[in-house]
């Protein structure tokens, strides 16, 4: 996964967004349907209901004529034109309405089917309707012209229509189980292909940052020689450390090394020698100190270890040991083998101190002094002594260590 280009992340990434916004499209699409679908489904019940409920009327009001009653006239010609329209809607659909065309063949076998089709009887019932309309009530020929249409109303009009709303709720269950099913199906791509993108897109993506970003800061906050803590990022170790020390009251040293006569290793042993003895210095240094000091390359030959919980005295004790070891230490380089020593100063802080400053400026101070009495050797300064430290030391600045002379 780690060798995912960058380019071809992205194109995943994108393909899998695109995925999930036409399956959203998809599912916002099917929906639409599922409420078009139910809005049809509920004006043709509607309208079939009030066809039922006009057929009744119209046999109504054309008894009602046949009694001489003129308001009833009007009236039955109203329903009867209401009547003929809604059939024609229902049959051929309405868009405006949201109402499906008779269109599967069951429901056109209804309308359509033989001479006991819906549409047959309802043109039949309208004519007889109309005639009924346009005679005079007092037609001897109108009760043969009403038994018809109280007939029809009574009961086949009224079976077909039935039939119809039952037939159109049928194919609207149908069809809505499947637009569900759709959904589902596309509801759970969309949720399968987020899975994919989180394991297989973001996932390493996350992987990748995380570890460029480890890099970086690994790059920007070490000495790529050496390994060593950078002069920068040794800072900012060094005053946490240094808050940390303060506010426990407790001691802390610092160490100050640079190689002796480093240009003359390098002239003798070439740069490589001298990057030899810098590594070897660094990879010493880092493998006996504690995990807690803290280790950097100020520059050139030049090193700086921070000791937490430890006073002069007992800094002293590190540096000649590290002095010693140093000392000790053949380097190997193009087959030669290369002995190095380093010279030391020390500093402790003062408790208050909240910078590294002035006990850097010390600790190379005694560093110079290490140099000036023949280097080899660790010199501590005891011109601010911790607390503890004997009065008198005051006046003697800078003592060369008894164990490195
Ligand atoms: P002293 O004992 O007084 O410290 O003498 P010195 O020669 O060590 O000190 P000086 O400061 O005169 O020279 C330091 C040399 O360290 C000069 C420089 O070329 C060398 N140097 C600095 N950085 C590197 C490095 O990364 N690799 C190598 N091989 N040499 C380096
Ligand atoms: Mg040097
Ligand atoms: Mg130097």
């Amino acid at each position: 996964m780690t060798e995912l280009s960058g380019r071809s992340l992205t194109v995943a990434y994108v393909t899998a967004l695109v995925l999930v916004a036409l399956m959203s499209l998809a599912s916002h699409l099917t929906l639409h349907q599922v409420l078009d679908q139910h809005q049809g489904a509920a004006s043709v019940l509607n309208i079939s209901g009030r066809q039922r409920m006009l057929s009744q009327r119209i046999a109504g009001l054309a008894g009602q004529w046949s009694t001489g009653d003129a308001s009833a006239r009007a009236a039955l010609r109203a329903s009867i034109d209401q009547f003929a329209l809604s059939h024609a809607r229902l049959r051929q659909g309405d868009a405006e309405l949201q109402l499906p065309p008779a269109s599967t063949p069951q429901l056109q076998a209804l309308y359509f089917g033989g001479e006991h089709s819906l549409d047959a009887q309802v043109g039949e019932f309208i004519a007889k309707a109309r005639a009924v309309e346009e005679m005079a009530w007092n037609d001897p020929a109108m009760p043969a012209a009403l038994a018809p249409i109280y007939a029809a109303a009574r009961e086949p009009l009224l079976g077909r229509l039935d039939a119809v709303v039952r037939e159109h709720e049928r194919t609207s269950r149908e069809q809505l189980q499947l637009l569900q099913r759709i959904q589902n199906v596309s509801l759970l791509v969309v949720l399968l292909t987020l899975l994919a993108e989180a394991f297989g897109i973001f996932r390493p993506m996350v992987r990748r940052i995380a570890g460029y970003t480890k890099r970086l800061v690994a790059i920007a906050s070490t000495d790529p020689l050496t390994g060593a803590l950078n002069r920068r990022s040794f800072t900012d170790r060094a005053l946490a450390e240094l808050a940390r020390a303060r506010r426990y009251e407790r001691p802390v040293s610092l160490l100050m090394i640079d190689a002796d006569r480093f240009k003359a290793v390098n002239d003798t042993y070439g740069h490589a020698g001298g990057d030899a003895v810098l590594r070897a210095l660094a990879g010493h240094l880092t493998a006996t100190l504690r995990p807690s000091d803290v280790f950097g390359r100020f520059g050139g030959e030049e090193f700086a270890v921070l000791l937490p919980e430890t006073g002069l005295v007992s800094a002293e004790i590190v540096a000649e040991r590290i002095c010693a070891e140093l000392a000790a230490l053949p380097v190997q380089s193009n087959g030669q083998e290369i002995r190095f020593t380093v010279s030391i100063g020390i500093a402790e802080f003062e408790s208050e101190a909240t910078d590294i400053k002035a006990t850097l400026d010390r600790a190379d101070a005694a560093l110079y002094q290490a140099k000036a009495r023949g280097r080899n050797r660790v010199v501590t300064d005891r011109a601010l002594p911790s607390g503890d430290a004997p009065h008198f030391l005051h006046d003697a600045p800078l003592q060369p260590s008894t164990a490195a002379a």
